[in-house]
């Protein structure tokens, strides 16, 4: 059996833990089987308790943009390790890191680390509040800024995955203030704000969108969205928690060349180790603690290994800006490959691309722009694509609703491998 160990040690799991994991999309709920239980990972690969070892398009959910345990990045965590775990004192790294990603992120001049994306957005939204002096907020269908209360709705992700949108607990005062449009609908946007004159504080949006399958910004509405802010007196907040050093040095900000107010960060900005960090222009960042009224601490926050692992990645990848067309063509090259095998298959199929994140969608449909159209694909057929490649050590998200991530350490043997197993795909 292919998954013996995994399978008794889900069973352990599930004992212990809800659903067996830490985290839902683990589970593979949605595509049924064994979630696999991973070791240790290196490079593009990573290795599971029966000793198979998979090419990994998840990559941490986009973390590991340099690839696993990449050996600057494990060297300088180990010393720093050596030096202490936690001091809970302010330390030079911090202000290194603050730095650097003030230095390469357009629009910004502070920055505040917390532990995750979720901590980073649920900030950034209080301190566009407190800001604005307004309640409201407007999100978009699909977009998913983490787990905190006022995202859960219509949220994407697991939340997507599981029929789970709109998660229990989650008070119908809070909800009210979660204004809600469809993706790429400007018109919506427009009616939400004229119905709810001065009253909306910031918008918040994935700027390409990863959490309902990849989604890209049609032309225009992201300058779309931003003109309705500066009209409204309202802050655009950019989620770049998977795009952030992904999608370019400078995140969607630079590829897509609009400013945000403010940007929140996770995934790569930590090398792998739990941070999200959110940024703004002073005048914004200013009314946070201790220099303003709006609060917002961590015991855990700037933790040195994290940002060492954290600064080095961030370094790594400034200093070798190439690895953006490595990993875009490297994707472009999957992307092509894939869609012109399936043609050749005839499996109807549209695949969204944009840089190094891309999704494979099952449907007759030539454009998927929103959560609506994502919801309309053919769910069955991805289950079963993923479980081929998964069967051929190929490992891609376990939902229909996820991106994939492509990695530096992906290369033509990894691609090769890919592309041969998508060739025997039958359905
Ligand atoms: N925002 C976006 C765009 C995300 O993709 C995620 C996580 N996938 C989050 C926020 C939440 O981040 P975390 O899981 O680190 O809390």
């Amino acid at each position: 059996m292919l998954y013996q160990r995994s399978s008794a040690l889900f069973q352990d799991a599930q004992k212990y833990i809800p659903g067996g994991v830490n985290s839902p999309v683990r589970a593979f709920k949605s595509v049924g089987g064994t979630p696999i239980f991973i070791k240790k990972a290196e490079g593009a690969y990573i290795h599971d308790e029966d000793g198979r070892a998979y090419v990994d398009y998840i990559n941490s959910w986009g973390p590991m943009i340099l690839g696993h345990t990449h050996p600057d990045v494990l060297n300088a965590t180990v010393e720093q390790m050596k030096k202490g775990f936690s001091f809970g004192t302010p330390t030079e790294l911090e202000t290194e890191i603050a730095q650097l990603i003030t230095s390469v992120v357009p629009n910004v001049d502070m920055v505040r680390m917390v532990n995750s994306g979720t901590e980073a957005c649920m900030s950034a939204i209080r301190l566009a509040r407190g800001y604005t002096g307004r309640d409201k907020i407007v999100k978009f269908e699909g977009c998913y800024h983490g787990h905190s209360d006022s995202f859960l709705i219509k949220a994407g992700s697991g939340a997507a995955t599981f029929g789970n949108p709109n998660s229990p607990g989650v008070t119908q005062g809070t909800a009210k203030d979660t204004l809600l449009a469809e993706y790429n609908n400007l018109d919506a946007v427009q009616e939400l704000f004229a119905q709810n004159t001065d009253e909306i504080a910031a918008i918040i949006v994935e700027p390409i969108a990863g959490n309902m399958g990849c989604i890209l910004p049609n032309d225009g509405f992201l300058q779309g969205l931003r003109d309705i802010c500066d009209t409204n007196g309202t802050l655009l907040i950019f989620d770049e928690v998977m795009t952030g050093f992904r999608q370019a040095m400078g995140g969607s900000q630079e590829r897509l060349n609009i400013n945000a107010d403010i940007v929140t960060f996770g995934k790569v900005i930590g090398g792998g180790f739990p941070v999200g960090a959110f940024a703004a222009r002073a005048e914004i960042m200013n009314h946070l603690a201790p220099l303003g009224p709006v609060y917002q601490a961590g015991t855990l926050s700037g933790n040195p290994i994290a940002m060492r692992a954290g600064l080095t990645t961030l370094n790594l990848i400034n200093n070798d800006r190439e690895i953006f067309s490595r990993i875009d063509n490297a994707t472009e090259i999957l992307a092509t490959e894939i869609s012109k095998i399936f043609k050749e298959k005839g499996i109807a199929n549209h695949i969204n691309r944009l840089g190094s994140m891309m999704s494979v969608f099952f449907t007759e449909q030539n454009s998927i722009t929103n959560f609506t159209d994502v919801t309309k694909c053919n769910h069955e057929i991805f289950n079963k694509f993923f479980h081929h490649l998964l069967t051929n050590e190929i490992y891609i998200a376990p939902s229909g609703y996820e991106t994939w991530f492509i990695s530096d350490a992906i290369k033509d043997t990894e691609i090769n491998k890919t592309l041969d197993a998508v060739r025997s795909f039958e359905f």
